[in-house]
């Protein structure tokens, strides 16, 4: 009998993998193909990168490219129709920990799926031909057939742009409660959206993401539909152990301008302001009570799913470390 290992994509252990991969990940991030080892490794992506900057459609100008299977079954960048986005270990970068991200990336994006239960994109490790890790996730913006979908981040639904709110625009020009209403504005169903919007908002603040501004939060319509609904979640990390303190706990206010007197009292965010916020979104208390009951019911798979990743040591203590402090943030009620 082989030994049991675990799937790059879910992390499930089980003697029944191909190429790293179990037969429910190779279906869903992979569509069928059982991918092979990357043909390349980080140097030569960095040179492909720079060849492909100009025709690419993937925006920002982040460490990632688009990759394609090509007729051999290879993974391959391309300029055009790519299915997938790479992300190795970041370069240029000011960045602690530089070698976690692609696993931290990872890692929170399955803690959003299977645990949090949020509609979260495809993810996995693959290994460059040098045995180096990266980051893979597969595009939500394209349906089976190759039709892009019409998706909007919420920083071009606001119409906010670095010369209408300086070059921090995706952080400064709006907050939570701005996402909200965005949402009540553009979605027919948008009572489910918005409790799914708080999850992920609440989520963010649990695994310490910094980074959940307006352009990592979206809506989409598939084609032939005027339907918009939110995209699954993307670009989740625990930025906290990559960048030092000074940055701000989430990447917008609550509500802007307001704090509780628990926030006044203690610098940062507790129960009360998650609930106070909710009000404001019209998300009824017994949902917020139940989505808080999955937070803390959470902890032990965390814990197995944090010890299972990809992380150094260091970063496993660490993740673990904030996820529990914020945990007791969000249980943190002033007793009277
Ligand atoms: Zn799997």
């Amino acid at each position: 009998m082989p030994l049991k290992s675990k799937c790059y994509a879910c992390l499930k252990e089980t003697n029944n993998l191909k190429n790293n991969y179990c037969p429910k990940c190779i279906s869903e991030l992979f569509d069928k193909t059982v991918p092979k080892k990357l043909t390349f490794d980080r140097k030569e992506f960095i040179n492909k990168r720079a060849e492909m900057s100009d025709k690419m459609s993937i925006s920002g100008v982040q460490d990632k490219i688009s990759l394609a299977f090509d007729s051999s079954k290879n993974l391959i960048p391309t300029a055009k129709n790519g299915k997938y986005i790479l992300k190795p270990i970041p370069i240029h970068d000011n960045a602690l920990n530089l070698e976690d991200i692609p696993a931290n990336e990872h890692l929170s994006m399955l803690i959003s799926k299977e645990i949090f239960k949020i509609n979260t994109a495809h993810c996995g490790i693959v290994e460059f031909s040098d045995g180096e890790l990266a980051y893979i996730t597969k595009r939500f913006d394209y349906d089976s057939d190759g039709k892009k979908y019409d998706q909007e981040d919420f920083a071009s639904l606001m119409n906010t742009t670095p010369s209408t709110h300086g070059k921090d625009y995706k952080y400064d020009s709006s907050d939570y409660l701005g996402c909200s209403r965005l949402i009540k504005n553009f979605v027919a169903s948008h009572k489910i959206t918005v409790e799914d919007f708080f999850k992920r908002v609440l989520l963010n603040y649990l695994i310490a993401n910094g980074d959940a501004h307006l352009k990592n939060f979206s809506l989409y319509s598939k084609p032939n539909s005027n339907e918009y609904t939110l995209t699954p979640n993307y670009d989740l990390l625990n930025t906290r152990y990559h960048i030092n303190e000074k940055y701000g706990d989430m990447a917008l206010s609550l509500i802007e301008d307001y704090y509780t007197p628990t926030f006044e009292a203690v610098g940062y965010y507790t129960y009360a302001d998650f609930v106070y916020f909710a009000k404001l979104i019209e998300l009824p208390q017994i949902r917020v009570e139940k989505i808080f009951k999955l937070a803390n019911e959470s902890l032990d798979k965390i814990e197995k799913k944090v010890i299972n990743s990809f992380l150094s040591d260091n970063a496993k203590e660490f993740y673990l470390n904030t996820y529990k402090q914020r945990l007791g943030r969000i249980n943190y009620i002033v007793k009277k």
